[in-house]
């Protein structure tokens, strides 16, 4: 961290994109004081964001398993964020399971990461008891939370404007055309002045049953995808997530059958589950699949959150908060130009 002239600290803030990135950015700012205006190019409904298709699990030990060190850094301390400025946020940890056939795996997930404890069957039903008798043992990763990213997108806009800023949706917005300090959190859209930004698609379902409680979201070890079931509340669960090189936006039918055998694999009662909803949203890239907030005087590009938007976004505007402050510059997340 050094110190770096910053814009005016007392200039107003236009965001554009009301995604996680851009939310939690108008949060911050309008708190800090700032006339704050949050431009979004959908409606309210924010499907137009990969924000609106994402798992909203806030897991930075589990990520470490294919991250690099500076997204557990900044998701520990998102996760003081979540907790500070949401404090209903669940934090009930997730477990880690594996078939008998991906023990090796297993094992080499236990391995590269920390912040769990080894449970064997009889305490694992002891702490999710739909998972009694199911597996040998699980990683308890204690610390760890999730959110339900629909509804903490509209609580995060109703918070915005609650601290005094403007949330403006239905109406795509140009850099050029705003005066004062402004931050692209476009996502992908950014691709027009970023051009090495990606899309690397996320396929997730949506299934309802009453036959099974979860109280956290489970993994399932899997040979080519982190596969997981995350409880929604009302009897809803999410299944996700691929990853997969493609910029469309559709479901195969090879990804929805692993994804329900998933499923299936945690809880045989999942069988007879209602599919709610299919879908897929693109996560906004790098090729160094790490987050990037590129700063050139007042204009601000906080982007590449690819599949830690919701663990990442709270810390990420927390740093552009503390440039445009003080001056502070976090050089494994900041470019200045
Ligand atoms: C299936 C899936 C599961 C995931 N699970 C998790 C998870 O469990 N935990 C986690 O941390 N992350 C997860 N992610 C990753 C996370 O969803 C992304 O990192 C995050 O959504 C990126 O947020 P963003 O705000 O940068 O982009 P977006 O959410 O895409 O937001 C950008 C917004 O900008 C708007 N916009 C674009 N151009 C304009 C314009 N000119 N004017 C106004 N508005 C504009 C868009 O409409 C959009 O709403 C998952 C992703 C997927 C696909």
């Amino acid at each position: 961290m050094y110190q770096r002239s910053s814009p005016r600290g007392d200039s107003p803030v236009s965001i554009i994109g009301a995604g996680i990135a851009g939310a939690w950015q108008a949060l911050l700012f309008a708190q800090a004081g700032h006339a704050v205006t949050l431009y979004e190019r959908g409606d309210a409904d924010m499907t137009l964001s990969t924000s609106h298709w994402a798992g909203g699990m806030l897991a930075p030990w589990c990520e470490a398993e294919t991250s690099e060190p500076v997204i557990v850094r900044l998701g520990i301390r998102a996760l003081d964020l979540w907790r500070a400025h949401f404090p209903q946020t669940e934090f009930n940890g997730s477990l880690v399971v594996a078939h008998p056939r991906d023990r090796a795996d297993f094992e080499r997930f236990a391995k590269l990461t920390t912040g769990h404890a080894r449970l064997d069957a009889q305490a694992l039903g002891e702490l999710e008891p739909a998972l009694q008798g199911r597996f040998r043992d699980a990683l308890f990763y204690a610390g760890e939370g999730h959110v339900e990213p629909r509804r903490v997108l509209a609580e995060l806009h109703a918070r915005i404007a609650a601290a005094g800023g403007a949330v403006k949706f239905d109406g795509a917005a140009k850099a050029e055309d705003l005066d004062g300090i402004v931050i692209d959190c476009r996502g992908l859209a950014a691709r027009d002045t970023q051009k090495e930004l990606r899309g690397v698609k996320g396929e997730m379902i949506v299934i309802e049953t009453s036959e099974v409680e979860l109280a956290r979201p489970v993994r399932l070890i899997h040979p080519r995808w982190p596969l997981y079931v995350i409880p929604r509340g009302d009897g809803k669960f999410m299944l996700g997530a691929t990853s997969i090189e493609a910029e469309d936006t559709g479901v195969s039918v090879r990804s929805a059958l692993e994804l329900l055998g998933a499923a299936y694999a945690v809880h045989p009662a999942f069988a007879e589950a209602r599919i709610v909803e299919f879908g897929a949203g693109l996560r906004p890239a790098y090729p160094d699949h790490l987050p990037r907030i590129a700063i050139a005087k007042d204009r601000i590009a906080v982007n590449g959150l690819y599949r830690h938007g919701f663990l990442l976004a709270p810390a990420l505007a927390e740093l552009t908060l503390g440039y445009v402050k003080r001056g502070a510059i976090d050089n494994e997340v900041m470019r200045c130009a």
